[in-house]
């Protein structure tokens, strides 16, 4: 299977278990033949893990389908509201809180504005624990039938024995994350970058989805991004892979707010364009995305303003570029609030200059398109994390 963890699995029916959920869960709904063709495993095989979903309410009949001639197939899917997920975005700008069912769709939603200039542990710490309780409670689910929590974090997160997050940009250095939410909540808790929980958002449903593998890139006040294949995003030995923002595009450049000079953040990050159109005091005035979407309405009507996107188009075009000379992407996804708004207007202009900064034949093979999620597709993917434990059977049933 495409997204299956080999080593998660510890025995055969583990195993069959975990084939059988992820081929149902992206290609619903689907009959026991249907399932067996997909996952390789045989038809008693698939009965077996079939009638035990089923059991376990995971699973349900929702209908049958002809079958040439023979008997009608009956089909399976998953059961929607068996359990839910929750995933939670820690943006600039805001912590996003929201609940998913089975389905993905969306039962229930908190938010929290935090002051850009300001990502105190104890702030973020204390809004995410609030909006766990509102969206329990304003989606009427017991914590029992929650499988996990995903968190979506604007920093390297190092996967070791204690979670532990480094966010240079916001003075997060070594921040135990996962210990002090403990003190909040009892849920399974699973952490990772926000490119990262939006590229797998974008793998699994969208702009990346038929593709092998994707470089997914996130436009916010910041800029980072994921290198996805079908085993996963890659992370390197302390997960600080894809740190795209922060490598070098201007010797002696702008200065970054990571304390280095000339990175890509420091020209294409919204922090960044609005620095660099001379509105430092319109950015006191607005929250950043209303100013990003103001600054491309008058685009077309002040020269000063349509030469900084201009400019933009061409860096991000640099680093999408070295991107795809550097991995070889099948395509590029360019996604987050301000990749969206920006992409918007500049997609053309972005794929001209990544056409000039790349070698011919990788460029060839990329196709450089939008992200389809929208903005929210941080939350929505930090929420695939948990979903991500579910498929490879880690999660066991509780007695109800
Ligand atoms: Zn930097």
């Amino acid at each position: 299977m495409l997204y299956r963890r080999r080593g998660t699995v510890r025995d055969l029916r583990r195993e069959n278990r975990a084939a059988v959920l992820w081929s149902l869960y992206f290609s619903r709904p689907g009959s026991r033949q249907d399932l067996s063709a997909a996952t390789g495993l045989s038809p008693a095989s698939v009965t077996n893990v079939a009638r035990e979903l089923l059991g376990d309410g995971i699973v349900a009949e929702v209908g049958s389908e002809d079958s040439d001639g023979g008997r009608p197939r009956v089909l399976l899917d998953i059961n929607p509201d068996y359990g839910y997920v929750i995933g939670v975005d820690i943006g600039e700008t805001r912590i996003r809180v929201e609940l998913f069912n089975l389905a993905m769709a969306e039962r229930a939603k908190a938010e929290y504005p935090l002051d850009p200039a300001e990502h105190e542990v104890d702030v973020v710490v204390r809004d995410i624990a609030a909006g766990l309780r509102a969206v329990l409670t304003d989606g009427g689910v017991d914590p029992a039938a929650v499988l996990g929590v995903g968190i979506g974090v604007p920093g390297i997160v190092e996967q070791g024995p204690e979670v532990l997050v480094y966010g240079q940009t916001y003075g997060w250095d070594a921040v135990p994350l996962e210990r002090l939410l403990r003190a909040h909540t009892d849920l399974p808790l699973r952490f990772e970058n926000c490119a990262k929980t939006m590229g797998q958002a974008e793998f699994w449903f969208g702009a990346g989805r038929c593709v092998g593998n994707a470089a997914v890139v996130l436009i916010g006040s910041g800029v980072g991004a994921s290198l996805i294949s079908g085993r996963g995003s890659y992370r390197g030995p302390t997960s600080s892979a894809a740190e795209w923002g922060h490598t070098t595009i201007v010797v002696g450049g702008r200065r970054c707010r990571c304390g280095s000079a000339g990175c890509l953040e420091a020209y294409v990050g919204a922090e960044a364009i609005l620095d660099r159109c001379g509105s430092p005091a319109a950015l006191s005035a607005g929250d950043e995305e209303s100013m990003l979407a103001a600054l491309l309405a008058v685009a077309d009507s002040s020269p000063t303003t349509d030469a900084v996107l201009a400019e933009t188009a061409e860096y991000l075009g640099v680093g999408i570029g070295n991107l795809i000379n550097l991995f070889n992407p099948e395509r590029v996804i360019l996604g987050g609030w301000a990749g969206l708004l920006l992409g918007g207007r500049l997609l053309p202009a972005i794929r001209e200059s990544a056409q000039r900064h790349s070698l011919r034949h990788p460029f060839a093979a990329a196709s450089i398109e939008l992200g389809q999620l929208g903005p929210e597709a941080v939350t929505f993917g930090a929420a695939t994390l948990p979903m991500e434990d579910f498929l490879n059977g880690a999660w066991r049933p509780p007695l109800r």
